[in-house]
């Protein structure tokens, strides 16, 4: 048993739930309620680039899904169908197990249907296209950031890049720190329940994965404003104030968190929202006329900082 069709039925045919046609024929059909738009996004993860080499492959897989997620949930959306595109170095079963596995308890876990994709041999790399559906016009835009909105974050910044780098050996954690930063690396949970939700009240949205500084950015640019961030406001674990090690949380990448703005008026029911959906949101600044980006600290006095992201060419 080793040919890729052999493969595809074993580890990457699943029962569909919302899904016309799956996996199986020269393409998948999904069908679109009236009033609904499609929102699609691709994610590639490739070895040694975005993931170390001999990372666990349940948890991998897991990831590969759940970083396509965060982009539909950026957008408001509700994911429903993905296509895995994968290109294996060769045919290891207990690996291939291993990684359908995790994959499939993401996509499980947020209802997502397997629709199709590609197997070829190469070097390990996953590429992943998500779909969503939205009501017409709803979706949330990077561009839509108005003066004085408020700007939230999901969740709490910085633990990824701090799990990676202790595995890499240039950051020393305390051991139970250290398994909750790998644990945020290896397997993010993308915001989608509160990405949906908040669609109504807010006017900008993003999800943060090259770090916060340079996602902010996008939606600055996109929106010509500024923005003024309070450095004590942003959700971190007490290390990094103890330690001042700041860059994790303003440029360490692979978060997965949302960043959204909206009006002051909507706070009581975005803190409603982020109950129900048992989602920790804090607000960390304000949305400013002039484009520049200041970071406050307490003393309010603006601090220099790095304003570089991850970029593959940089
Ligand atoms: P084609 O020859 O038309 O490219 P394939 O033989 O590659 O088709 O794929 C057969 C079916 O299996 C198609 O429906 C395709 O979408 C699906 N498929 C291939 N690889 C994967 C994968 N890794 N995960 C899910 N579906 C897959
Ligand atoms: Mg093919």
């Amino acid at each position: 048993m080793s040919s890729e069709f052999e493969i595809i039925d074993r580890y990457f045919k699943k029962k569909m739930k919302q899904t016309a046609l799956g996996v199986g024929d020269d393409a998948a059909i999904i069908n679109i309620k009236k009033n609904r738009e499609i929102v699609i996004s691709s994610d590639m993860l490739v070895e040694n680039v975005h993931f170390l080499k001999n990372t666990n492959p349940a948890r991998l897989g897991w990831k590969s899904l759940a970083v396509n997620l965060s982009d539909i949930a950026a957008m408001g959306a509700i994911p429903k169908w993905a296509t895995l595109s994968i290109s294996l170095p060769k045919i290891n079963h207990d690996w291939l197990k291993e990684f359908s596995k995790g994959f499939f308890k993401c996509a499980d876990q947020f209802g997502i249907d397997l629709i199709g994709g590609d197997t070829t041999k190469g070097p390990l790399t996953i590429s992943i296209t998500i779909m969503g559906d939205i009501k017409k016009n709803k979706s949330l835009l990077r561009s839509g950031a108005k003066i004085n909105d408020d700007i939230w974050v999901t969740g709490q910044l910085g633990m990824a890049s701090m799990g990676l780098a202790s595995l890499q050996g240039t950051l020393r954690l305390a051991p139970s720190l250290k398994v909750k930063c790998i644990k945020a690396l290896e397997t993010p949970t993308p915001k989608v329940l509160i990405g949906s939700h908040i669609s109504r009240y807010a006017n900008s949205c993003i999800d943060i994965s090259d770090g916060l500084i340079q996602d902010l950015k996008h939606v600055l640019k996109a929106s010509s404003a500024g923005a003024t961030l309070l450095l004590n406001e942003i959700p971190c674990d007490p290390f990094i104030h103890t330690s001042k090690k700041y860059q994790f949380v303003l440029n360490g990448g692979d978060d997965y968190e949302l960043l959204f703005t909206a009006p002051k008026k909507h706070r009581l029911a975005i803190e409603k929202i982020a109950k129900k959906t048992k989602t920790a949101t804090s607000i960390i600044g304000i949305i400013t006329k002039n484009t520049s980006l200041k970071v406050i600290d307490q003393k309010g006095k603006s601090i220099s900082f790095n304003s570089k992201g991850f970029d593959h060419f940089a």
